[in-house]
């Protein structure tokens, strides 16, 4: 099951919560304060909006060379 991360704009705080994909973007309450006021964190892959991969990110990793060992290519 995945982790997701989510911010509470009342406490302004994070949490992670391992949920199932199809109740990635449901409703949560906060942990801390229980508040309904709580938003996703997208995937550090997809922080820059509009759903596209940051730049170099497109191969799974952001190394941007073919010195990092993580099995990507960087043609
Ligand atoms: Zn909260």
């Amino acid at each position: 099951m995945p982790l997701y991360e989510y911010y509470c704009s009342d406490c302004r705080t994070t949490f992670d919560t391992l949920r199932s994909m199809d109740k990635a973007d449901a409703p949560i309450t906060c942990e801390k304060c229980e508040s309904r006021h709580t938003a996703r964190v997208l995937s550090v892959f997809f922080a820059h909006g509009e759903g596209k991969p940051v730049a170099g990110a497109s191969g799974g990793c952001a190394c941007g060379n073919g010195a990092c060992g993580c099995g990507h290519s960087h043609n």
